[in-house]
């Protein structure tokens, strides 16, 4: 990539950063100029979305915890009908991709502001992207009225998430800027966050792997999935993301692990198209490899590394390269349907790749 040649064009959000910030949520409330905020979760997350809305005293009209994965239409009909009868005047979604994905919903119909406060390293709430699922078919689209206006980062917020899915969630977010590092549309900014952003989250995870309470790995992957969510929000993504989304959609994987475990198959996949960018991963991990640094960082942070162990029937490897030869798009290498089928065995089988 030639650094004297690239178009950045920032996207808008205004982002706190800070150990207890969920409890600076009224002042940010206040400075959009709503007075009715509505706060969104899952019905797990009911009891940190309560608090929040007890933060937020007068200024809250409530919680709604409708929020599902994937946001079927059906859901997001109930939210937007649900913001308009309590009249809110703007959303506050707290959790993990799945919410921020609701808010999103809502805001993409009825452009209330949202301020997202994320609880997984996913990502969504630095991106304009938006996910709706109807008939069973999950449509993607870009509008800038989705973007959170706002994003609280608390790290005291992930303390609860799991070590099983810190770790994918934290493998999910590197994706993002692994990806980004070989975009078409990529810039020098871009690259110099998603370095940072996979360099928190790789030492991050290992500390939350050794002390998962440790208050700085869980401030550092949060850093790392900010930086990363950036990335995702600001430049395309190419094979390694159609991959996970087809498998996902067309096969109902859960949507971390299998990033987890594609992306060092789609890294090795890539490498003789994108040297600069895969040696930059490579250093950000602390590894020789990018494809074998990941995957031994996934295996010793005990992550699932087969799709079969996700639950991928080994016959439908055949649709997924269907599909993803299906619809053309910008990859550093070029689709080769041998390549791509080798590549999806061995990420069905749990190979370590080569570099
Ligand atoms: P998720 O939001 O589905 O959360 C999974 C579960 O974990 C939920 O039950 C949630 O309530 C719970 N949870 C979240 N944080 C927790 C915490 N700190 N402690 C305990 N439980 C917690 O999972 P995700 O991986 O964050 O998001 C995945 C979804 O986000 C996918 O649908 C994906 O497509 C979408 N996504 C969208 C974008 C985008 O830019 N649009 C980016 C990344 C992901």
């Amino acid at each position: 990539m030639q650094w004297n040649d690239f178009v950045f064009v920032a996207q808008p959000s205004r982002v706190v950063f800070a150990r207890g910030s969920l409890g600076r949520l009224a002042q940010e409330v206040a400075a959009l100029g709503a007075r009715r905020a509505l706060v969104l979760c899952t019905p797990q997350q009911m009891e940190v979305a309560q608090a929040a809305s007890a933060l937020l005293g007068p200024a809250s009209a409530g919680v709604f915890s409708g929020a599902e994965m994937h946001v079927p239409i059906e859901s997001a009909r109930r939210a937007r009908q649900h913001a308009s009868e309590v009249g809110a005047d703007c959303a506050v979604a707290i959790g993990g991709g799945s919410t921020v994905g609701l808010g999103k919903a809502i805001a993409l119909e009825s452009g209330l502001p949202i301020i997202a406060v994320p609880t997984t390293y996913a990502g969504s709430e630095m991106t304009p992207i938006y996910g709706i699922t109807e008939a069973g078919v999950k449509k993607t689209g870009r509008d800038p009225r989705v973007l959170p206006k706002t994003v609280l980062y608390d790290p005291e917020l992930s303390q609860g998430l799991s070590v099983p899915m810190s770790v994918v969630s934290g493998i999910n977010a590197i994706a993002h800027a692994a990806e980004g590092l070989y975009a078409i549309d990529g810039n020098p900014v871009m690259s110099l966050m998603a370095e940072e952003g996979i360099r928190a989250l790789a030492q991050g995870l290992r500390g939350i792997h050794r002390a998962p309470a440790d208050a700085a790995a869980r401030s550092a992957c949060l850093y790392g999935a900010w930086l990363c969510g950036s990335v995702l929000g600001h430049v395309g993504m190419s094979l390694h993301h159609k991959l996970c989304h087809t498998l996902g959609g067309t096969f109902n994987l859960p949507h971390a692990e299998t990033h987890t475990v594609v992306l060092p198959h789609a890294l090795a996949y890539n490498a003789p198209a994108a040297p600069q960018a895969i040696a930059r991963i490579a250093a950000a991990i602390g590894a020789p490899g990018a494809a074998t640094g990941l995957f031994d960082l996934a295996r010793e942070l005990g992550a699932t590394i087969s799709l079969r162990e996700l639950g991928m029937p080994k016959e439908g490897l055949r649709r997924t390269l269907e599909l993803a030869l299906a619809n053309p798009y910008w990859n550093p290498r070029p689709l080769e349907a041998g390549a791509l089928a080798e590549l999806l065995d061995d990420a069905w089988a749990g190979v370590r790749p080569r570099d």
